[in-house]
């Protein structure tokens, strides 16, 4: 198990043995990615993280808690994780508060086929803040062919909950969150492309909500990015302290093998690279710093200085 006081530890120590050996900070400095599933083999999280140079937040389903434990325990300082279970069973809410106090940093993601402010979120937005942990909610009203299904749908009502629970550090994630971004969202694709309309739900209520994050991974973030850079530019700096970088990436190395990603734009390629190297190209040093390292860090309470 690690905690975050062994984490500050071990991130120390590896402030001046691993950390720096590796690639000497390819991205500037370290790098937090709040968003990488376990996989079944965990040492290929491992190379994951080597070939794109971050540091990583694991997401494990509760069952696999002791895996991502063991992982984590066996590689000091380079991870820590999140916790997530089926929210539509009575017993989630135990097995997460027992993961919790195992060590787990978060809830998360969480992804179920339920509403956003249905009984079931409600029960687990409560459970976070009494954990003094953050919850990190994968936003998916249109139907993918990965999943074929809503997942916490009814994001436009989403703001009767950050009101509801302004004790709960929410981290809003995926496709209908950037999507709505653009405030002429129409829902009939994850994915929507060309000019951004000022004024969407999501960059508002970042701005008029201190408790809620945007967890930056996947193709739905990278698309967004990639939309209107202008646009984009600006929404970075003025979402500054609120934007952390994750890559939700399945690729093998960090470098892109094995994906077999439909999106032309991502095909081939590591999204965490891809992502990394957007944000960086479209802020300052200052606001990549904070997206790539310091807002995640600070929100998990892990030591910001390395
Ligand atoms: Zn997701
Ligand atoms: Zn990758």
């Amino acid at each position: 198990m690690i905690n975050r006081r062994q984490f500050i530890s071990a991130a120390a120590a590896a402030s001046t043995a691993s950390l720096l050996a590796q690639q000497s900070y390819e991205w500037g400095g370290p790098v937090l990615d709040i968003h990488l599933h376990l996989r079944a083999d965990g040492e290929s999280n491992l190379a994951h993280i080597h070939g794109s140079g971050v540091t990583t937040v694991l997401l494990t389903r509760v069952q696999s808690a002791d895996q991502s434990k063991a992982l984590a325990e066996k590689h000091p300082g380079r991870f820590v994780w999140f916790v997530s279970a089926d929210v539509s069973k009575p017993e989630s809410a135990a097995l997460l508060t027992k993961a919790v106090k195992d060590g787990a940093l978060g809830l998360g993601e969480i992804k179920n086929q339920v509403a956003c402010d249905g009984p079931e979120m409600k029960r687990m937005y409560a459970l976070a803040a009494d954990l003094n942990v953050p919850i990190q909610i994968h936003f998916g009203d249109v139907p993918q062919a990965s999943g074929n299904a809503v997942f916490n749908g009814g994001f436009k009502r989403f703001d009767t909950m950050l009101k509801a629970f302004p004790r709960t550090k929410f981290i809003a994630h995926a496709d209908t969150f950037w999507a709505n971004v653009s405030a002429d969202y129409a829902y009939d694709t994850a994915y929507p492309s060309g000019p951004i309309k000022p004024g969407g739900i999501s960059d508002k209520w970042l701005s008029d909500y201190p408790h809620l994050w945007a967890d930056m991974s996947a193709n739905s973030c990278n698309n967004f990015l990639n939309r209107d850079p202008e646009f984009t530019t600006g929404f970075l700096a003025r979402h500054q302290d609120k934007l952390m970088f994750g890559c939700d990436c399945p690729c093998a190395d960090g470098r892109g093998g094995g994906t077999t990603n439909p999106s032309p734009r991502l095909h081939g390629k590591c999204i965490a690279r891809e992502t990394l190297a957007a944000a960086q190209r479209m802020s300052k040093a200052e606001v990549f710093r904070k997206i790539r390292w310091e807002n995640g860090t600070k929100l998990l309470g892990l030591p910001s200085q390395t």
